[in-house]
């Protein structure tokens, strides 16, 4: 047996006939940039989310980046984001001349600490960008009280979080990335909904902000060779919009399926003490992007390898905590101030998550982890 993180081709082989045909149609027209796909994509996205208004772009990283500068952000602005995520978060935060401010996650659902957020803020804050790790929303209710109290803005990351649901203490339910002042996605091939090469989008219910969003993608235009701001070059080919048009109907199984393997996996740990297996928060439904386990005493990386023998992949998402990075040591951040992201890069571990995962093989993997972990 042969286990991948993803399984991007059997999901492929079901919806082959109709993605081939969308794609050659495409081709016919020869309508590669801004066809008729990427208009109606961007209507049936928007209508799912239920947001006023969704703005295609090249990937999830241009997205976040196009969202700072729609906002305005100018140099020496501090922008708050969760030091327990992928480096697309907080790299474009740095790429604008802005100041990341890396604050420490939950240890629950291991998205940014509202807490944590408060004692961050400084004169020079400007906005907040909570990501949706893992599937699972952060606390959207403390999040936008803070930043209404502060006057802060607030960029979703939702790249690992499309079609989660934000549920409100206050009696409303959102999608993950309509909250706040705008949200970010990426369509990236292992995303939830995935395309087949790069996409984005970014979402938002402000008018001035989405023609705003709308001039930065196209090079700050909104009239041919007239341009308004600075902007990039950052599209959503037309091909590609296609195939999404032909993944989002199926958006919602795809979920379930995760879910189904996230329950699975669950069950088969649940005496396990030496596993702690996903929290569900109350707030949030959870989309699976990743199952990540805190494993309890166990050597990882032995049992890493011991999967590996057996033919089932695993991955550690994130080993390093980005105040650790590199790329970041300028900004000189407190190693003590992360006491959680840094015990989950030692003890977070990822199993196979995908929307093709059946009964057979979850046993297989489950059965493969308890044998090793010996609970
Ligand atoms: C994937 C991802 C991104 C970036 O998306 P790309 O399309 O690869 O640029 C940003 N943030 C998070 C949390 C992601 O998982």
């Amino acid at each position: 047996m042969k286990i991948p993180m993803v399984d991007l081709k059997s999901q492929y082989t079901k919806i082959k006939t109709e993605v081939d045909q969308k794609i050659a149609d495409v081709i016919e027209k020869v309508e590669f940039i801004n066809g008729s796909e990427v208009k109606l994509f961007k209507q049936e996205l928007a209508e799912y989310l239920k947001v006023k208004h969704v703005i295609p772009c090249g990937n999830g990283t241009d997205a976040l980046q196009i969202a700072m500068m729609a906002l305005g952000l100018q140099q020496g602005d501090e922008v708050i984001s969760s030091d327990f995520t992928f480096i697309a978060t907080v790299e474009t935060i740095a790429l604008l001349k802005l100041t990341p401010v890396m604050v420490d996650v939950r240890p629950d659902t291991f998205c940014i600490d509202p807490d944590c957020i408060e004692k961050a803020i400084t004169s020079k804050t400007k906005a907040i960008m909570p990501v949706h790790l893992f599937g699972q929303c952060s606390d959207m209710d403390r999040i936008m009280e803070i930043a209404e109290k502060h006057n802060l803005f607030v960029i979703e990351d939702t790249a690992q979080a499309i079609g989660s649901d934000f549920i409100s203490e206050k009696n409303w339910t959102k999608k993950a990335g309509t909250i706040g002042h705008i949200g970010c996605t990426s369509f990236f091939p292992s995303k939830n909904l995935g395309c087949y090469g790069d996409g984005g989008a970014i979402f938002t219910n402000d008018d001035e902000l989405a023609e705003k969003i709308s001039s930065i993608v196209n090079h700050g235009m909104k009239v041919r060779y007239y341009h308004d701001n600075i902007g990039v070059n950052s599209r959503l080919d037309t091909i590609q919009a296609a195939i999404l048009r032909v993944k989002l109907p199926h958006l919602d199984e795809y979920n379930l399926a995760r879910l189904k393997a996230a329950d699975y996996y669950d069950k088969a740990f649940a005496d396990c003490t030496k596993i702690t297996t996903p929290v569900r928060s109350p707030k949030s439904t959870h989309t699976f992007h990743q199952y990540t386990v805190v494993l309890n005493n166990v050597d990882r990386k032995a049992l890493m390898e011991h999967l590996n023998n057996k033919g089932i992949a695993s991955a550690v998402y994130y080993p390093v905590a980005l105040h650790n990075q590199k790329a970041f040591q300028d900004f000189k951040y407190n190693p003590e101030d992360y006491p959680v992201t840094d015990k989950l890069c030692e003890t977070v571990l990822s199993l196979p998550m995908n929307t093709e995962l059946d009964s057979e093989t979850l046993k297989y993997i489950t059965d493969s982890v308890l044998e090793f972990v010996c609970c």
